[in-house]
């Protein structure tokens, strides 16, 4: 029986998202929280993109030191031999790759203009996945953008190129988050079973639907028969009304009614990570968590009340489907209310000393004091915000990786 595994999208669907970004220090630290969680894959960014360069490479040295392991960072491009090779040439080592076309007639006419038919669809996502396996790429993922709006046939055919060309999964895109639970089960089912071989569900939220279809979606490619991997992104955050949300698709599986005991995990999620990952994602990306978002809302536990009070103070179960140390809460957050000394971009030793010696971080010497203060200091310009104290370990244990994490290259 087929597994669901998680493949999580925030440092690529999250930081496309208009009006949002992360720094590379960011994407980093959610690249080691999601590995910390138990997530499969992160995918991690774009190597095609000059900027992400000195990131994508730094954060696959972490991989070779064991830093980020097991998981797995994938990079995405579009699937044509052209964004392959400028992969391989900005990226050399990358090893896991998500190629992606559209298949929809909708873009065939709508973006294209015509200028691409099916068959070109067909042979340009075959030969980018060609370049990229002569290129020694580990794993390839391929996309179908706009899957649910793309004829059956047609997709079908396509993800039988994919699979005969060597691709490891067919990812479904739900792009315009069109898809409910009972159409994305049946395709889901149809296409495991038909093309053999594993699958990934991408779906979005413009419709309310997007936990919702990721399950069902991952349910049919179990029933037929293949692993069925998760798109998810932390709080959801994802292009227009977001992206499944990584935390609400990890509760659904394991606490609805019944399917718990039906599917499985292929590697084991810690529950416990989702308080300390979705409030470190808030912050970075500055999108408070709503106050009813499930299990790490402010209000995911609150009771008022009287019945619903007088029921959980008598039995939790009673009012609350799971328990909030599940998530990794319960413990106090400690704000200052008084005098605060943070980390900035114009920092000095002496703040700095303070800042670090709070966190029990010591320097031998005062050059190395200074040489991570002045890495601090210019994360501190990437991040326009204080750095947690979290990030401020990584950079004092990490220092020459921080230098690449840092290191922005414009065109010369
Ligand atoms: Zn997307």
């Amino acid at each position: 029986m087929g597994k669901v595994y998680l493949l999580d999208v925030t440092n690529r669907d999250g930081v496309q998202t208009a009006k949002l970004g992360l720094s590379k220090l960011a994407k980093t630290m959610i690249n080691i929280y999601l590995n910390e969680m138990g997530v499969y894959q992160s995918e991690f960014g774009f190597p095609t993109t000059r900027h992400e360069s000195h990131y994508l490479q730094a954060n696959l040295k972490l991989a070779e030191m064991g830093v980020l392991k097991p998981i797995r960072l994938g990079g995405w491009i579009r699937a044509t031999t052209e964004d392959v090779e400028r992969a391989f040439r900005l990226v050399p080592n990358i090893k896991h790759l998500q190629l992606s076309i559209s298949t929809s007639d909708q873009m065939l006419t709508g973006k294209f203009k015509g200028a691409k038919s099916r068959q070109d669809i067909l042979l340009t996502a075959a030969e980018a996945i060609d370049a990229a396996k002569s290129h020694g790429a580990e794993t390839i993922g391929v996309n179908a953008e706009d899957a649910s709006r793309t004829d059956t046939d047609f997709l079908l055919q396509f993800a039988s190129v994919a699979k005969e060309h060597g691709a490891d999964r067919f990812r479904y895109c739900d792009t315009l988050g069109y898809d409910n639970p009972l159409t994305i089960y049946k395709i889901g089912k149809m296409l495991a079973k038909e093309v053999a071989m594993p699958i990934e569900v991408h779906c979005h939220g413009d419709l309310g639907m997007a936990v919702a279809n990721s399950v069902t979606g991952a349910l049919g490619i179990i029933d037929g028969g293949q692993d069925a991997y998760i798109n998810t992104t932390i709080n959801g955050i994802g292009e227009r009304a977001g992206n499944a949300d990584l935390v609400a698709v990890v509760l659904a599986l394991k606490k609805s009614k019944g399917l718990a005991k039906k599917y499985k995990f292929g590697m084991p999620i810690q529950l416990s990570m989702a308080w300390k990952i979705c409030k470190y994602a808030s912050y970075a990306f500055d999108v408070p968590i709503p106050i009813n978002q499930p299990g790490v809302g402010a209000n995911a536990f609150a009771h008022a009340s009287g019945i619903h009070a007088d029921g959980v103070l008598k039995d939790p179960q009673n009012y609350e489907l799971y328990d909030f140390k599940e998530l990794g809460r319960g413990e106090p957050d400690i704000v200052e209310t008084g005098r605060e000394i943070c980390s900035g971009e114009y920092s000095g030793i002496s703040g700095f000393g303070h800042v670090m010696g709070k966190m029990e971080i010591r320097f031998e010497h005062r050059d190395s004091a200074e040489k991570i203060l002045e890495l601090a200091r210019y994360a501190n310009v990437l991040a326009q915000k204080p750095l947690v104290a979290d990030e401020l370990r990584f950079i004092a244990k990490y220092p020459d990786i921080t230098k690449e994490l840092l290191t922005l290259a414009p065109l010369t």
